[in-house]
């Protein structure tokens, strides 16, 4: 299945809630599971079959900015508006498709609906639903049996064992034909449904179940969080360490930037771009770690158009190519070397700065600093070296 098979289809990522009860200061969608917040793994894990142009991720305004850092060079469609409850979000999702749409025939035949927080969906389980499509249901839901037993219970006190045989508990994407459930949803407006299913169920359509998949979980709570980033993880197993060192010396001037924080000193330092000698060394042991050359491949010095660029360009390069691997960075260690200026007051700066153009936690980014007792060309005072390594997982 590639993205050409599922022309017809139109995707719905429905990302608007405020699920905080994972913890944490922002929504679970947009909080970091592994390196990579739980929205990104949820469309790397959609975007190989899906074109582009049919996907609408539905998002709280309040959070455009969390999700315009996620979505940035994915080439997506505006994000659309969601509502007061995921009903209304995905209503507020199938009428973009509807004012997209020219005539008619520009509407997708099919829609999937999936949560934002199930970044575990799979090839295997899109397919299951696709296919009952297109062999004439109106909707299909993966699900799962039941086969714990169930009880039903009242203030902690047991009343009743409730019979399982026919229980199934749905996970998303479901699939519907796409007029139907747009349809289905007008009639709904005024009543709440806790899935599409249940809308169209109460249209009387016939839904149909398909399989889904015990990690196709929704992450929900911070204990969810650590079951899915040892899924991840376990999933990264190719552990490298790749190292990069370098010296820019000092000419005159008033600032020195390192690590991305200028700092006021009696001189500045001499080079092609900004000259951060602390990010070209980390940019180098990024690339030495996944074997894809160093800066100056990527960067010749001899072209012009990298006069003064800033050196975060570098980093961010080279921080794309992990992910384009379908990995991540799980640690950047810095090291500064020089007799001034000052770094320790600037550490902290220099490693929120990092993480944040790495997007990891500040607690896989370490800057440290040294002297060389005066010896040598950073004892003599003639430029800065640093030294650094990058611990890269791949899949
Ligand atoms: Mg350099």
């Amino acid at each position: 299945m590639t993205s050409e098979n599922n022309d017809n289809i139109g995707l719905i990522i429905v990302a608007a809630g405020s699920g905080k009860r994972a913890g944490g200061e922002i929504p679970k969608q947009y909080q970091n599971l592994a390196g990579i917040p739980v929205l990104k793994h949820t469309l790397n894990a959609l975007l190989p079959y899906f074109p582009s142009k049919n996907i609408r991720v539905v998002i709280n305004e309040d959070h455009r900015e969390h999700y315009e850092a996620i979505s940035s060079g994915l080439n997506l469609p505006e994000p659309v508006s969601g509502g007061a409850t995921r009903q209304e979000s995905v209503f507020n999702g199938l009428s973009a498709f509807e004012t997209a749409a020219l005539n008619e025939t520009n509407l997708p035949d099919y829609v999937l609906i999936h949560d934002a927080a199930r970044p575990f969906v799979n090839k295997e389980i899109i397919a299951g639903i696709t296919e009952r499509l297109h062999k004439g249901a109106k909707g299909v839901i993966p699900a799962i049996q039941i086969v714990d037993t169930l009880k039903y219970a009242e203030d902690g006190i047991i009343n009743h064992t409730v019979p399982r045989d026919n229980l199934y508990k749905v996970q998303t994407p479901q699939g519907f034909v796409f007029k139907e459930l747009l349809e289905a949803h007008k009639n709904e407006v005024n009543f709440e449904h806790t899935d599409d299913a249940a809308v169209m169920e109460a249209n009387n359509w016939q839904m149909m179940l398909s399989k889904g998949h015990e990690n196709n979980f929704k992450i929900t709570t911070s204990d969810d969080f650590k079951k899915a980033e040892h899924m991840i993880m376990n999933r990264l197993s190719d552990i490298r360490v790749g190292s990069g060192f370098d010296v820019h010396r000092f000419e005159a001037g008033d600032t020195v930037t390192l690590c991305g924080i200028d700092i006021p000193f009696s001189q500045k330092l001499m080079g092609h771009s900004d000259a951060d000698v602390g990010m070209h060394a980390l940019t180098d042991a990024i690339l030495s770690a996944i074997a894809a050359g160093d800066i100056g491949t990527h960067f010749p010095p001899s072209d012009e158009k990298w006069k003064g660029a800033p050196s975060e360009t570098f980093l961010r390069h080279a921080s794309n190519l992990v992910t384009e691997r379908g990995g991540m960075i799980s640690h950047a260690g810095i090291t500064l070397i020089c007799e001034a200026p000052k770094i320790g007051p600037h550490k902290d700066a220099m490693r929120a700065r990092i993480a944040d153009i790495l997007n990891i936690d500040i607690d896989r980014v370490s800057v440290q600093a040294t002297t060389t007792e005066k010896l040598g060309f950073t004892g003599r005072g003639e430029g800065i070296a640093a030294q650094a390594s990058a611990t890269v997982r791949l899949p």
